[in-house]
């Protein structure tokens, strides 16, 4: 903090353009830029909002930096706000992190006793910026930016018309840094250590480390900070010690809910954005799920299915039927009673709804469904000729079909 208060604004943003730091939350937009064209903005007030929703399945990092380490988070913003000329900031906590709420309300009021938060920080007359603690209620399209600045203004979490961007027209209508945990996070140690050093510990495309989040039928599961470069391979069979029981891997959900699925033959990709982009996949907010050959991809993704069935704000038509219709039909699939017209049907409506719903949600909830097709249709197949073959659909409907 006391760096970045000695430095010109320009400098410290140029030293976060030479990290390569891309947003941590998923998006993964180059951070420097963000901040370059956010600063370049000539209207006020600017805020800072931190988007800490995290409601991706499999995700748990973020929560890990609140309730670790969250000065992390709170240097990382105040940082942007000295660059910014910011004079407030929220942090938007899921509501269903409770009590990390509470640990992080408690180090912002030690941060401010500490002269580090409120009126003329560390003695700067005219540095102020005060932070605050915003709970979400429940709602994972909040995740997304737009619905989370509704939500934060009291309305319903539902995300807007874009352009025009958070940068410009954001909390209040007013231009707005919003960026994730592990994205802030990153800042004090880029000003501290140089942007070339947090660069150089990544690969060319991707600097840094990154948390990934290592769930599912793997033996060590939990928070993993890597530098970027190393395979997914590495990930799950040297730090995650391999899959339980001995079984064998089937295939990984990266990414989180709305991310691709992808069979064992392709884990030795890079985890870096550019490699996994040139494969096919994103990286999302850094979730590795990994599924063992008990499962069945059909019942997998109905189940995946029925969450964002559940989680669609219904503001618009395709995602809110589409999730709807897919979910009807995988029930059918499960039970034996699918054809093929069905399977054709839920193909062309997933493309629909990648390319036709109003947000991020509709638009990336047919991700797994898209990939589980590409690489496992046999499977599919046999359902609509009525065999699962892990014997995990009941296949009730079958005598009827
Ligand atoms: S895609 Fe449409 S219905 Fe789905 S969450 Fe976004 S706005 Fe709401």
């Amino acid at each position: 903090m006391k760096k970045a208060m000695s430095m010109e604004h320009l400098d410290a943003i140029e030293e976060i353009k030479k990290a390569n730091l891309f947003g941590r939350g998923g998006a993964a937009y180059p951070t420097g830029i963000k901040w370059e064209q956010a600063y370049a903005i000539q209207k006020g007030p600017k805020y800072m909002v931190c988007n800490a929703d995290e409601g991706e399945p499999g995700t748990f990092k973020d929560k890990h930096i609140l309730s670790e380490d969250p000065f992390e988070l709170i240097e990382g913003m105040t940082i942007g706000a000295y660059i910014m000329g910011a004079k407030e900031g929220y942090i938007y906590i899921r509501g269903e992190y409770a009590a990390i709420q509470k640990i992080v309300k408690s180090a912002i009021e030690n941060a401010k006793k500490a002269g580090y938060l409120g009126k003329n920080i560390l003695g700067r007359e005219g540095f102020d910026f005060e932070l605050k603690v915003v709970s979400g209620a429940g709602a994972y399209v909040c995740g997304e930016n737009t619905a989370l600045v509704e939500s934060i203004e009291g309305k319903t979490g539902r995300p807007r018309q874009k352009p025009p961007y958070i940068k410009n027209c954001g909390l209040y209508q007013m231009p707005t840094i919003l960026n994730n945990v592990e994205t802030y996070s990153c800042i004090p140690w880029i000003i501290k250590d140089g942007g070339e050093k947090f660069s150089s510990m990544g690969t060319e495309f991707s600097g840094g480390t990154k948390l990934m989040c290592l769930s599912g039928n793997v033996n060590n599961r939990g928070v993993y900070e890597i530098p970027f470069g190393i395979t997914l391979r590495e990930l799950i069979y040297n730090l995650g010690g391999g899959i339980k029981d001995g079984r064998k891997l089937k295939f990984v959900h990266l990414g989180g809910s709305s991310g691709s699925c992808f069979p064992e033959s392709m884990i030795d990709t890079k985890i870096c954005y550019y490699d996994l982009k040139k494969a096919g996949f994103s990286l999302g907010s850094g979730a590795v799920l990994v599924v063992d050959d008990t499962h069945c991809v059909v019942d997998y993704l109905k189940t995946v299915m029925e969450f964002f069935e559940e989680e669609s704000c219904g503001k618009c038509t395709p995602c809110r039927e589409g999730n709807h219709r897919l979910v009807e039909i995988l029930d059918k699939m499960t039970e034996g009673t699918a054809t093929m017209d069905d399977f054709n049907k839920m193909k062309s409506l997933a493309q629909t709804m990648k390319t036709t719903s109003f947000c991020g949600l509709g638009q990336s909830a047919p991700m797994p469904l898209i990939t589980l097709v590409k690489y496992f249709e046999e499977e599919f197949l046999e359902h609509i000729n009525g065999k699962c073959r892990t014997g995990v659909c009941s296949m009730s409907g079958k005598a009827g079909k």
